[in-house]
């Protein structure tokens, strides 16, 4: 028979490299808690009019790269592209929009994409929005709080920020058209995505990679010209925080972002090590998000992080926690009373010993099968019970290796010994 396969572009994460995994988790949700953020937890699924409300109907992740499908019911459902239309859905429909609010949320989003390093069609992001703050201070903290994530993943040195303010609506119109305007006279010499946006979405053709659409874009309006007062001085004021914060940054001035929601300061942290995908961390502010989707005016601002480009990049780094063996302990049993005893002595090392990790031998065997096993699992130690042992009330421990990988010796102990033995034994 054929062997079904997982679909291109979602990927197992085996045990192996779920130790980078956690120790990513682990971080993010120390430093978001050390900023007082709550963790949310959403469907991944929702309405796809969610999804065409918030992002915007001509954007590539509506246009292109969404999973949609009619439930048993015909309604139109979609899988999750990206976080902050449903965490903003659900702060409305919760009710819980009305003082500052700090959120943050993890977990799979789905694009249908080109799979390639870094650029996946089940990936996961982890997103934090903060609701009710129209003031710079709010971005400030957001991006603060970023680097001090990377310094605690130690990736500092990998990482720039960049940033950029997009104005209000207002300014985007007019600059659109002014953009359009002076475009058209170059429409030929532009890449193909580009002359494809040119009347869909133009502000996309600033972040084009082709070096000659580039170069027709320094002789054309700039968007910082189009600012608006309050845009302007919120952009500096976020400068001057950075600046106190001692968070380095460099003004991008065609960094837009691929959603329609952005307004005012958008910002990417972006990397030179995973090739075109850079960007490891991009948001900013949407403060017309929650009322387009229904709620009551409030502004908003926020990011997400690629956590798969984030492993990535911590796989390059000293210092992140390696796989390790599963178990720090193997016990072995041969006979019949003999694994009922192991299984009954087991467990109250468990009980009394919650960390120790403490792999159970099972499926009987020769007791040099069994050790052999053990020498596999990694294990430093492993806990013998024979005929012997029953008899006697006690239990063999035996160090599987030291550090230089050669076989230490072996003695019997009572049973009541057996914690403290292990514990010496196994002591950092
Ligand atoms: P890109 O330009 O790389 O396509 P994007 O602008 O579409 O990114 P966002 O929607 O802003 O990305 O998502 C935030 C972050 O999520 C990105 O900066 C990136 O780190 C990560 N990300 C986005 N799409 C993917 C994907 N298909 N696979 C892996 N990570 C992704
Ligand atoms: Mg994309």
């Amino acid at each position: 028979m054929s062997e079904v396969t997982a679909i291109r572009g979602m990927s197992d994460i085996l045990p192996a490299e779920t130790s980078r995994w956690q120790f990513l988790e682990r971080t993010v949700a120390a430093v978001l808690a050390a900023y007082g953020y709550g963790e949310i937890r959403l469907p991944v699924v929702e309405k796809t009019a969610l999804f065409k409300r918030s992002i915007g109907e001509v954007t590539d992740i509506v246009e292109k790269e969404m999973y949609t499908f009619d439930d048993r019911n015909g309604d139109s459902m979609t899988l999750r592209p990206e976080g902050t239309a449903g965490c903003v859905r659900a702060a409305i429909q919760q009710g819980i929009l009305n003082t500052p609010r700090r959120l943050w949320y993890t977990g799979p989003m789905f694009r249908y994409e080109r799979p390639q390093k870094g650029r996946q069609r089940q990936f996961h992001q982890t997103g934090v929005e903060a609701f009710g703050v129209a003031t710079p201070d709010m971005d400030a903290e957001l991006i603060v709080l970023c680097a001090r994530l990377w310094r605690r993943l130690g990736l500092t040195d990998c990482v720039e920020l960049q940033i950029n303010s997009i104005g209000n609506a207002e300014a985007r119109k007019a600059y659109r058209y002014a953009l359009i305007d002076y475009l058209q006279a170059h429409s030929k010499a532009l890449d193909a995505d580009s002359q494809r946006r040119l009347h869909s979405n133009p502000l996309r053709i600033l972040d084009s990679k082709s070096p000659e659409t580039q170069a027709i874009l320094d002789g054309g309006p700039a968007l910082k010209d189009f600012l608006d007062e309050e845009a302007s001085a919120d952009f500096a004021r976020l400068c001057e925080l950075l600046e106190a914060a001692g968070v380095a940054y460099v003004v991008n001035r065609r960094l837009v972002r691929g959603l329609d929601y952005y307004n005012k300061t958008v910002f990417e942290w972006v990397t030179d090590r995973l090739g075109a995908q850079g960007t490891v961390c991009a948001g900013g502010r949407y403060d017309g998000l929650v009322k387009q989707l229904g709620g009551k005016s409030t502004p908003a601002v926020g990011f997400a992080m690629g956590m798969e480009r984030l492993v990535l990049l911590l796989a390059e780094q000293a210092g992140v926690p390696e796989a390790t063996a599963d178990a720090d302990v193997y016990v072995v049993a041969v006979g019949d009373d003999a694994e009922l005893m192991a299984l009954v002595s087991t467990e109250r090392v468990r009980e009394e010993n919650p960390q120790l990790r403490i792999m159970q031998h099972v499926g009987g065997g020769s007791f040099k099968s069994q050790m052999k096993k053990a020498d596999r699992s990694g294990a430093r130690v492993a806990l013998i019970w024979g005929d012997d042992e029953v008899a006697a009330h006690a239990v063999t421990i035996k160090s599987l290796r030291d550090g230089n990988g050669e076989r230490l010796e072996q003695n019997t102990v009572p049973l009541t010994e057996l914690d403290s033995t292990l514990c010496a034994l196994l002591a950092p």
